[in-house]
């Protein structure tokens, strides 16, 4: 069945907001200074109308549940977050259902952009690098400079028309002008190793190399790994292609890690 994203969010409000109001109501005022918020699915599990679009449609739900912020911090605060709109807030779902769980190693086609917990053991940590989460732009016009273009995942999005004068086609990223998390790629393997069915069998090295994904984990995340540790990674995999080929490398999004 299919669920308008306006009773997502109304159940968000219900469910995850209201339930706890004073940590929101902290979260709201400490916002953007504090830009993620845990979500633990045991309080909302009872209503598959909720569970169901959060793991088969998380991009989706989540922009639900970052509108019902935006409703809660009007209805019940007295903090102004102007134009913020948390586009750039982390919801930091937990605890999913027991049967959204997969291994690095069992990911597939059918498991891209939707929620899971994935298993994995943190095989090699890339650096700490900043990421651009609200990116502003410079207008060769009339110089304007705008930062409202919220950058989630790994794919920059650009801006081409100019609020200010409209020209389209003058924009060009400000790096000065833009805001940034810390984030840091993981590498992460099979937590057993395998598909575990090989009864003893030497494998061949490309089924080796095929256990791996690479998994971006962002601010308050950077450092909730370490290598050689099996995470539980509450994730949306997502594709990315390169070049002219049909043919796309899995990363994993991180919604949590557990
Ligand atoms: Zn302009």
């Amino acid at each position: 069945m299919s669920l308008r994203s306006g009773d997502l969010t109304e159940k968000w409000y219900e469910y995850v907001y209201r339930d706890r109001a004073e940590s929101v109501r902290r979260f709201v005022e400490q916002y953007p200074d504090e830009r993620a918020l845990s979500v633990s699915c045991d309080r909302v599990g009872h209503d598959y109308r909720f569970v169901r679009p959060l793991l088969a449609r998380p991009d989706e739900a989540l922009r639900a549940g970052r509108a019902a912020l935006r409703q809660f911090c009007a209805d019940e605060t007295d903090r102004d977050v102007g134009d913020r709109d948390f586009g750039d807030a982390y919801l930091r779902v937990t605890d999913l259902p027991g049967d959204s769980e997969v291994t690095v190693g069992e990911l597939r086609a059918d498991h891209l952009n939707r929620l899971y917990t994935v298993r994995g053991t943190v095989a090699e940590k890339g650096p700490v690098r900043p990421k651009v989460v609200r990116a502003g732009f410079r207008c060769a016009k009339c110089d304007a400079v705008t930062r409202q273009v919220v950058q989630r995942g790994r794919r920059f999005r650009s801006h081409a028309k100019c609020p200010d004068c409209n020209s389209v086609g003058y924009l060009s990223f400000a790096p000065a002008a833009s805001e940034y998390v810390d984030a840091r790629e993981v590498e992460l393997r099979d937590p057993d190793g395998g598909r575990g069915d090989a009864g003893g069998e030497r494998r061949e090295s490309s089924d080796d190399r095929r256990g791996t994904v690479t998994a971006l984990l962002e601010h308050d995340l950077v450092d909730a790994a370490s290598t050689g540790e099996s995470i539980r990674l509450v994730a949306i995999p997502r594709a990315s292609r390169t070049g002219g080929s049909a043919v796309a490398d899995v990363w994993l999004e991180s919604v949590s890690v557990e």
